[in-house]
This record gives C-alpha cells, structure tokens and sequence, in this order.
C-alpha cells in the first residue's frame, strides 16, 4: 500500500539558520502501537495506509515519506527561569506540514526519533510510558474542549531506552498548529539576528494571526493576539485542574495550543499549591501559579520583539508594557466567564468572583475533589437532594450552597436546562493520575495496551455519565495517590 502524505512545508522556506535538516535514525523493530483515525481523517490521511507496514515505518522513521522536509528546529528558553541560548529539538524532527479537511495547516512531527545537532548529552529518544502519557493527556484535553497539540499515532522501537533503568523506546506522531515557541523568537533575539525575529513574526503572523497582517501596528498586534490567547488558555487549564508541570519558555506555543506534555497531571483534591513534577522542588510551576507564570513568559516574548514594535525605544517598551498588563484582565475575565458557566450562571453578577472565591475557600479547607465537586454541583442544580453528595466531599458546603441558591435561582434557566449546561462544563472524567499511572505501568511492564485503550475511550467522551465506566470517575483511594510525576525525557 502506498502511503501518500501531501505535504506543503512552510516552515522549510525560513532560512538555514532556522533549523538543521535532519533524517530520523532508523529503529529495530517497529510496532503500531495507536493510530489515531479520527484524527488522521480530519488531517486528510489515509488511516488504512498509516497503519499499514510502510505506514508504520514511516510513524517510525524508518522510511522516507516523499516530500518530508525533516527540520529540527531551532530554539532557545528559559528553564526554571534560567535562560538557555540554544535547545532546539534534541529528539524531534518535523516531517512537514499539512493542510487538513478543515483548511487548517499543521505540523506533524516525530517526537523519539534519535539524535540530532541539538541534542547535547541527550540520546534522542523516548520511552513508551512519556509517550503513551503525552498520547493520553493531549487527547483528553482536546476532548476537553482545550487547545492542544494532539497525538496522531504510538509506536515501539523494539529497542530499549535507558533511563534509570532499561525501558521500551517509542516514538509517538505529534500534530501541532506549529512547533513555534516563545523561545524560538528568544532564540534570534539571543543572537541580535533581528532579520530573523522579523521573518519569524511575519510567519507567524500569516499561519497563526492573519488579522494582525491588517492591524496598524501588525507586530504589536502579534504581541496582542499571543497574549490573549495565552489567557485564554491558561483560564482553561485553572477550569479543569490541570496542571502543565514544565512552563518554560520553550513549552510555552506561540499558537495558544498546550504543548509539551512531560510531567503533567491534573489535581484530584483541590489545593492550588499542588505540584507533581518530581523536578519541580520549588514549586515554581505549581497550580496556582500558572496565571503569572504565562505572564513571566509571555515578558520574554515582548522582550524579543521589542525593536520590532518601534524604533523608538521608550515607545516600544511602552507599548509592550501595556500589551502585557492586558493580560491580567484578560485571563481575569475569561476566568470568571468559565467559573460562572462551572456554576450554572448564564448572567453576570457583581457578587460572583466573591461566590466563585468562596467555593474555592471551602474546597480547599476540605480537601475537596475538583472535579467531582463541579460534576456533583450538576446533579445539585438539577436536585437539591444533590446537596447531600456535595457536604460528604466537604463539609463547607453546607455553608455556602445557599448563596449559590439564592444567584442561579433569580436567573430564568429551569433546574434542568441548568444541570445539562453545568455537565456540558463539568467534565465526569479527567485523566486522573492513578489510572494514567496504572496505564503506563501495564504497557511498559506487560506490553497490556488495554488499560491504556480503555481510558482513552473513556476520555473521548469526558461530559458523557458513562455508567459503565463510574470507576474512572472516582479519585484515587489514599494508598492509590499519585504524589510525582516523572520528565517526560
Ligand atoms: P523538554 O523538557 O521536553 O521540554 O525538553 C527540553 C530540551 O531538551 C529540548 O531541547 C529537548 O529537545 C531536549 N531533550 C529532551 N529529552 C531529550 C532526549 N532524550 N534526547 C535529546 N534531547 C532531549
Ligand atoms: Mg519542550
Ligand atoms: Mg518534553
């Protein structure tokens, strides 16, 4: 069968110094381990012909998709703060672009795929249990309604990568809006290589914000349209307790879509001091500290396009200043936009970020599951029999239920038109960390990919009740815990 993939690679007319050209290092033993189809369809692929052996070889880069452009590129970032002048992708190589079903343009790219210039002591390649955790998570939050890198296929190399210990090698097929991060501009920015901060933003500029093209100050509006959407998003992480794990600049998607899913998680009981990354000992990356992270983040995204948005210098730097103090009312408002849907609310009120602030206090105070709790409140609008569930998972409930009462009473939604918008919200399943671990231990230790295939179905459909899956729904029982989790490298 004969694969036919029809690229049409942007990113391959920047100049050289963008990125080195680079084949993936054939593996010993390839083996579709997931493909996507669903996905692949809305590409435009031929799901038939990805899974067949050529297809596979190519998921695995062991053989040469005709019209792959094979980019490593290259980038720069701040790591916990500290900046990094040359990263670059150490183990990824961008076979090309492709324009889907939907007009949408996307990257596909190979994450595993082995050495390249940028790899430094790293030796290219990725265990199965990162990448079967990076499948899983991108496509629960897809299915979440987040913006997200997605995950087109798995496969296992049939060799071994050693971390602490041996572990099976995979490869897994990354789909992005781009591979464009804040720190691919810090990277040129770095260099003092202002023609390449300037074709880099009239790239992304033409791929990902073609209204800023039009825009009296066109760069400035770049800055605007990124910061935005960096809002937005992280609005959303905070709405279904996720938590990215590793925001550096580098992680951080010029597109708006979550990307770099390492040692991510998402939080059972709500404490927004929560921290999982076994390399996160400040707890710099924590819950609650996302918000102003995205904005530490998006300070050195304005930092690198500085001379492009004035030749004045006390202009530009006031410009970029007010670009990013718009954040904060922008994640602020999208934020509260969220949390009022979470609470059944379909008007604004002056009282609500103190309600929505309450419900937070009391969560905390009892330890209370995040997730359940907005998915239990459902039932509550629906039932006030409801209530009952809710006071079981903390007892400040009690407490603060009639206020809520009292504000989505006085809107005209009946109890049940309520309820169904609130489920519609309030995910039942998130990829709760002991099943995800429970997942990858299965495939890494038995090569048993059914865990792993069961909970991605049950993630497809994350606001469906799914009475037949409940188990998946429930939070880890105390020996269950989850407490680290581990780099995705
Ligand atoms: P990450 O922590 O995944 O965001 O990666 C940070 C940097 O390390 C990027 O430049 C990666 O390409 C590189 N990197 C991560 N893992 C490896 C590896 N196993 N081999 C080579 N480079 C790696
Ligand atoms: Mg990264
Ligand atoms: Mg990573």
């Amino acid at each position: 069968m004969s694969v036919r993939i029809p690229f049409d690679t942007l990113y391959a007319q920047l100049p050289e110094r963008f990125y080195s050209r680079e084949a993936p290092k054939p593996v010993a033993a390839p083996r579709l381990v997931r493909l996507n189809t669903p996905l692949a369809e809305q590409l435009g692929l031929d799901p038939a012909a990805l899974a067949s052996p050529e297809g596979v070889e190519i998921l695995a880069g062991n053989r040469v998709a005709e019209g792959s452009a094979f980019i490593a590129e290259a980038y720069a970032g701040h790591q916990f703060g500290h900046f990094n002048p040359q990263l670059g992708d150490g183990r990824a190589i961008l076979l090309g672009e492709v324009v889907g079903r939907d007009g949408q343009r996307r990257d596909l790219q190979l994450k595993g795929s082995g050495r390249t210039p940028w790899s430094r002591g790293g030796d290219g390649r990725a265990a199965i249990g990162p990448v079967l955790r990076e499948y899983i998570i991108s496509e629960a939050m897809a299915a979440l309604g987040v913006p997200t890198t997605r995950s087109l296929a798995a496969v296992t190399t049939g060799e071994s990568v050693f971390r602490e210990t041996a572990l099976p090698g995979a490869v897994l097929t990354r789909v992005a809006a781009s591979h464009i991060r804040v720190g691919t501009f810090q990277y040129f920015a770095a260099r003092g290589d202002l023609e390449a901060v300037r074709l880099l933003a009239d790239h992304v500029i033409a791929r990902h914000y073609p209204e800023a093209a039009a825009a009296p100050s066109p760069y400035l509006a770049l800055l605007e349209g990124v910061i935005g959407r960096q809002a937005r998003l992280i609005a959303q992480w905070m709405q279904i307790g996720f938590i990215h794990g590793v925001m550096n600049t580098d992680n951080c998607a010029i597109s708006g879509e979550t990307i770099d899913y390492g040692p991510c998680a998402f939080m059972d009981h709500y404490d927004p001091a929560t921290v999982y990354s076994s390399i996160d000992h400040a707890g710099r990356y924590a819950y609650g500290n996302q918000p102003r992270i995205a904005q530490w983040n998006l300070a050195r995204l304005a930092e690198a396009l500085l001379p492009l948005l004035s030749d004045d210098e006390d202009k530009a730097m006031s410009a970029a200043q007010d670009a990013l103090a718009a954040y904060v009312p922008q994640f602020q408002g999208a934020w509260l936009d969220g949390m009022r849907r979470k609470l059944g609310l379909a008007t604004a009120g002056e009282e609500d970020a103190a309600l929505v602030g309450e419900l937070l206090g009391a969560m905390a105070e009892g330890s209370a599951d995040f997730t359940l709790t907005f998915r239990f409140l459902a039932e509550a609008a629906a039932d006030p029999a409801g209530d009952a569930a809710l006071v079981a998972l903390f007892p400040g409930y009690a407490g603060w239920a009639p206020r809520w009462r009292a504000r989505v009473e006085a809107e005209s939604a009946t109890p049940a038109e309520r309820a169904a918008a609130m489920r519609a919200v309030n995910p039942a399943f998130i990829p709760r960390n002991h099943r995800v671990e429970a997942a990858l231990a299965a495939a890494t230790e038995r090569e048993d990919f059914a865990p792993f295939e069961e909970l991605l179905a049950v993630l497809a459909r994350p606001f469906e009740d799914q009475p037949h899956f409940a188990a998946y729904a429930a939070p880890p029982e105390p020996e269950q815990r989850v407490l680290q989790t581990f780099c995705g490298t």
